[in-house]
């Protein structure tokens, strides 16, 4: 077995159906006597009635979470906790909602609870990504972990099907460059491993029954999962590419991640042949790009980055961008290899 360092997350998780009735034990515990709600204007009334447990322990709702963490809403919804004179927020929603709970407790030193309602796995990471006039910059640091994730399978039984599917191929997408992070560890592949697994057998059954709580269950499970390995071990060129994507051309986050992930993991295949094994026995498949192409079609996520919206010239674009500011990746960056994946995301091949 190789060297490597493991270090644990320290955040609480609490896991079941039913789990918010828990929410003042967890604020307790976390020493929070006065909470703000964070929430999406969408999520707004979800919001209120999943967390009525918490009486007077909440005590001022911000409801304008969005995308990217732009800091002027994080302005304004900062100006909010000091108002409320709160000690702790409470992040209810996807990775857009707990971003600006991320972006709260670093600022102003409060407590934070996550309950999360998407697959993203924002909640089981030290990272934060924040826009400012249009531009995203990403950061890591221990502080910014939340310091306790409550999930509540019945949360995300209303999860629209569609958000379902791209946002659990998200979460896979974590895991799988997870397994061959160039910091990885035994731990994390098993995580990875078994996070894949659950997620991969339980989408294809809620998009066909969104009431289906078992697969919620197992869905929820292996997003917890799959966020503990984003949380744990540096990424690569999949990560890059998306975000490099996402940011040029305004291209929703987790759809992009469903039509590019095939296409990374079959251009670094000949470089991870021990990640491509666990990948076979996770996905029950001997060509997991293959497999993670047809899941994504399965889903119903969008077919390419055409349809996103993203224009033909963008190709070039996206290689220069990806070819940039060398940053690691299993196999070295090479332009021609990689102007042919980011062309066949575009037009929505299977991936080679
Ligand atoms: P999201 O939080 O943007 O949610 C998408 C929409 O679905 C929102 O309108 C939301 O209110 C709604 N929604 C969420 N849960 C719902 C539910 N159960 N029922 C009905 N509607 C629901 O989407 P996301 O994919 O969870 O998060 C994407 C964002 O998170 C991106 O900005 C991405 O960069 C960030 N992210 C960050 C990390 C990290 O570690 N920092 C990890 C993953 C994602």
């Amino acid at each position: 077995m190789r060297h490597f360092t493991y270090q644990g997350l320290p955040t609480q998780v609490t896991f079941g159906t039913g789990t918010v009735a828990s929410l003042p034990a967890v604020l307790e515990q976390q020493g929070v006597r006065r909470a703000l709600l964070l929430s999406t204007s969408r999520q707004a009334e979800q919001a209120r009635a999943a967390t009525s447990s918490l009486g007077d322990t909440i005590v001022g709702a911000f409801e304008g979470a969005t995308m990217h963490t732009p800091v002027e809403v994080t302005a304004r919804a900062h100006e909010a906790l000091m108002a409320s004179g709160a000690d702790g927020v409470v992040a209810f929603g996807g990775g857009s909602t707990i971003g600006l709970g991320k972006a709260l407790a670093v600022r102003g030193g409060v407590r934070h609870i996550a309950v999360p309602t998407t697959y993203a796995g924002s909640e089981m990471t030290p990272i934060l990504g924040e826009t400012t006039a249009g531009r995203k910059t990403t950061r890591r640091a221990p502080e910014i972990l939340p310091h306790a994730v409550v999930y509540d399978v019945n949360l995300t039984l209303g999860l629209p099907p569609g958000i379902s599917g791209t946002s659990g191929i998200n979460a896979i997408a974590h895991a799988v460059e997870g397994l061959y992070a160039r910091d990885t560890n035994p731990v994390m592949q098993l995580v990875a491993q078994e996070g894949i697994r659950a997620l991969a057998a339980a989408l294809p059954r809620i998009v066909a029954n969104g009431g289906d709580v078992a697969a919620r269950t197992e869905a929820l499970y292996g997003a917890w999962l799959c966020g503990m390995v984003l949380g744990s071990v540096g990424m690569a060129l999949h990560h890059k590419l998306c975000h490099t994507l996402g940011g040029s051309f305004d291209l929703p986050h987790a759809e992009t991640h469903s039509i590019v992930l095939p296409h990374v993991l079959a251009y670094n295949a000949p470089a991870i042949p021990e990640a491509m094994a666990m990948l076979r026995t996770a996905l029950g498949d001997q060509d997991p790009a293959g497999a993670l192409h047809r899941l994504a079609r399965q889903v119903g996520a969008p077919r390419s980055l055409r349809d996103l919206g993203m224009p033909e010239p963008g190709i070039e674009t996206a290689t220069e961008q990806a070819l940039e500011n060398a940053y690691w990746n299993p196999r070295p960056l090479e332009r021609a290899a990689i102007r042919d994946l980011i062309a066949r995301a575009w037009a929505g091949d299977p991936p080679v």
